[in-house]
């Protein structure tokens, strides 16, 4: 048997190439988009303006997969989040953050990650593997749908969009997963796929410097950086990534991808932990590493207090040494914001996205139960299921 391609996998040119392929002309891979990315559409047979020739070509040949939902909380204040199977034990996080005038998902890109971030329990875990294209736009694909069923919204381009922003901070180093983020992000920014403008698609990342580069020519989305330390002997402490991209080559990479970025600054992410960097010192040293005359960066901080996991040995710095380190930063001029933390109570809080993955047999549990489920239920039992601890 021939494998099924997985058109979550294409972007919208290869899209076109899979058409042709089948002998079809370019506007119907524009409409079998449509079909998939804003209607949520998985079947071929639903997909009522394609000639009922091509839906059966299809229904042999392709599939619409996107990776199967393990869990899925809601908490308080309204954050949701989703536990995605990736296989082989694998599981990665996708959070939606609903705020009053917009609806943000934060993705992941990889299962696990090689950077290994002192204060973060993804990189606690070491890297497992890459996500796939289909595994990424996947989460959005997934997420955007299920809101909108979950609230009896019709699918549809319009039809009130509730994801309006995209941030690339779940778990995962996106650019070392470089040219399945770069698809997906084509697709997130696509008119016949989510149509997100530039601005409102974030990549986070913790300095690959030449990708950071490549990204500028490829896909200049919004960027933000995960600065962390105010000089290299702290940062490669922190984020051991320093070691081969030092302070100076990111700045200047930061530098450079602003000559192409759709925003006129860069965001630098910086966790707060209790004594370790979070000095008036350190808050000096980080004005002067980006009013720095010619080398100046155009950027704005957004302090993160640290989400604590057990096995960190780190504290989240108090919240009267935050203010005073984000007015030092202000009083220089730099626009400052204090994230707020969100989703506390169902772990989704940045950093914590690896909180339930890291202890597998809790993930082999709900996978196990999940599919106990669906022997009884039927096999799409479970896309929601809530598997309660
Ligand atoms: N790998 C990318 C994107 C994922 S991490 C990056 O590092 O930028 C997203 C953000 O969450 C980063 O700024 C990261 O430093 C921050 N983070 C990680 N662990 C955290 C924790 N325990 N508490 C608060 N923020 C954390
Ligand atoms: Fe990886 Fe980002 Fe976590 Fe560092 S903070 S280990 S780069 S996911």
């Amino acid at each position: 048997m021939t494998q099924l391609t997985n058109l979550l996998d294409l972007d919208p040119a290869q899209l076109v190439a899979y058409c042709g392929e089948l002998g079809e002309k370019p506007f119907r891979a524009k409409q079998l988009q449509r079909w998939i990315h804003q209607f949520g559409v998985g079947d071929f047979d639903a997909m009522t303006d394609l000639a009922k020739s091509l839906r059966d070509k299809l229904s042999t040949r392709a599939m619409v997969a996107a990776p199967a939902v393990i869990s899925d909380h809601t908490s308080v204040d309204g954050t949701r989040k989703w536990l995605i199977d990736v296989g082989q034990g694998n599981a990665v996080e996708t959070v939606f953050i609903p705020e009053e005038s917009r609806g943000t998902l934060c993705v992941s890109t990889q299962a696990g990650c090689a950077v290994n971030c002192r204060f973060c329990s993804t990189g606690k875990q070491g890297f497992n593997r890459n996500l796939t294209v289909g595994e990424i736009i996947g989460q959005l694909w997934m997420a955007e749908f299920e809101l909108r069923r979950t609230k009896g919204i019709e699918p549809g381009p319009k039809g009130e969009r509730q994801i309006t922003n995209v941030v690339m901070m779940g778990m995962g180093e996106p650019l070392l997963n470089y040219e399945p983020t770069v698809t997906a992000l084509k697709l997130m920014l696509d008119d016949n796929g989510y149509g997100l403008s530039r601005r409102r698609v974030t990549l986070s990342t913790s300095g690959v410097v030449p990708m950071i580069d490549r990204l500028s020519q490829d896909c200049p989305v919004a960027l933000a950086v995960s600065l962390h330390a105010s000089n290299d002997a702290l940062r490669d402490d922190l984020v051991p990534l320093n070691k081969k991209y030092p302070l100076h080559e990111l700045m200047a990479a930061c530098k450079r991808y602003l000559e192409f970025a759709p925003r006129d600054f860069i965001t630098f992410e910086y966790c707060m932990l209790d004594g370790v960097n979070d000095s008036d010192a350190n808050a000096m040293e980080l004005v002067a590493m980006v009013q720095n005359g010619a080398e100046s960066v155009s950027c704005k901080f957004n302090l993160i207090p640290f989400n604590p996991f057990p096995e960190s040995g780190l504290l989240r710095s108090k919240t009267p040494r935050i203010k005073a380190f984000a007015k030092i930063l202000i009083d220089a001029g730099i626009v400052t914001t204090i994230r707020k933390t969100r989703g506390d109570d169902i772990d989704a809080a940045c950093g914590q996205l690896a909180g339930e993955v890291q202890d597998r047999t809790r993930v082999h549990e709900r996978m196990r139960s999940v599919a106990e489920y669906q022997q009884k239920f039927g096999k799409n039992f479970g896309r929601l299921v809530e598997v309660t601890e």
